[in-house]
């Protein structure tokens, strides 16, 4: 039988997960809970379906077409049943006005595969693959399955992962992977619970493993005011970084509101409605820290 994920969007063009113009996997799950995170739809692993009023013009072509009954109109307003619905996306092919939006759709890695050879001619400059999340490596027979049909088709293969993974897993995509994009959130294991769920220790020696291993690895650094930013932490995570083997360099990513946005388009709560961006000078003395450890530093993806 053949291996399957669930992706929750396939986004090609993509030049800040990795090295020159790519196509971005994600894949749908994620271990942690961040409060800023960009993609809250990407967190479960059940396809969600997004319903926009306001794009609705009435025309029931959903309620008739669900195999499961689960969409029902009443006085001119449809509701969904999640109990019933199984993400089958029949009623987002039907929709005639892009109502519905389904997040996570079954693939298999065939499946994948001829979505990304249609991809291959835009992989200029070094680009390729990159999986991404959510956390790819919560579905990980599908991504090394799906990594390794890349390696034979000669793509570029990056992970985009938290590190909160099972060390074997990690190091077994290791064998499939030319870059990692490697998140570090918090230096402090009580701080990195607070605001992710899970505290850094299998994340921190994951990180060393990879090292170990020979793989290459550049560092994401989410940037928020207020939660991160502050020297000490952008210190010891110099610190630790420094110590390593295989750093191509490190990425502050400032925080941006567009995560805002996203948990308001589907109605989930938002943990920092008043965080606002860094300010430029906040973000360049974190360079300057990550740089006075003689690490490789850009501010952005
Ligand atoms: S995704 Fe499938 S089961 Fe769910 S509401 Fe739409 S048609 Fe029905
Ligand atoms: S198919 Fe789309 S436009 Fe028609 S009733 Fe359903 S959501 Fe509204």
């Amino acid at each position: 039988m053949s291996i399957t994920g669930i992706i929750f969007d396939i986004k090609k063009y993509s030049i800040h997960d990795g090295p020159g113009t790519r196509t971005t996997v994600h894949m749908k799950g994620c271990p942690l809970f961040c409060w800023w995170c960009h993609n809250p739809e990407s967190q479960s692993m059940t396809p969600m379906i997004l319903f926009r009023s306001e794009k609705c013009i009435g025309c029931g072509a959903c309620v008739r077409s669900c195999p499961n009954k689960a969409i029902s109109a009443t006085e001119g307003t449809l509701t969904t049943d999640l109990g019933l619905c199984d993400g089958c996306g029949i009623c987002e092919d039907v929709c005639p006005s892009e109502a519905r939006e389904l997040c996570g759709r079954e693939y298999t890695v065939e499946q994948l595969m001829e979505r990304l050879r249609k991809d291959e001619i835009f992989f200029r400059g070094g680009g390729g693959v990159t999986f991404s999340g959510g956390e790819p490596l919560i579905q990980p027979k599908f991504v090394i399955e799906a990594l390794k049909a890349c390696g034979r088709e000669g793509f570029h293969r990056a992970i985009d992962t938290c590190g909160f993974v099972d060390k074997k897993v990690i190091l077994e995509a290791a064998r499939e992977t030319d870059l990692f994009l490697y998140d570090l959130k918090h230096m402090d294991p009580k701080k990195h619970r607070e605001y992710t769920g899970v505290d850094n220790s299998i994340i921190l020696e994951n990180l060393v493993a990879l090292s170990e291993f020979g793989s290459m690895i550049n560092i994401r650094v989410p940037f928020m005011p207020g939660l991160n930013s502050d020297d000490e932490n952008v210190r010891a995570t110099g610190e630790f970084i420094s110590k390593l083997k295989g750093i191509t360099g490190v990425n502050i990513l400032p925080y941006h509101t567009v995560a805002r946005g996203k948990h308001q388009r589907w109605n989930m709560d938002y943990k920092l409605p008043d965080l606002l961006p860094p300010t430029e000078n906040q973000t360049r003395r974190a360079a300057g820290i990550l740089e006075s450890f003689g690490l490789n530093t850009h501010i952005g993806g």
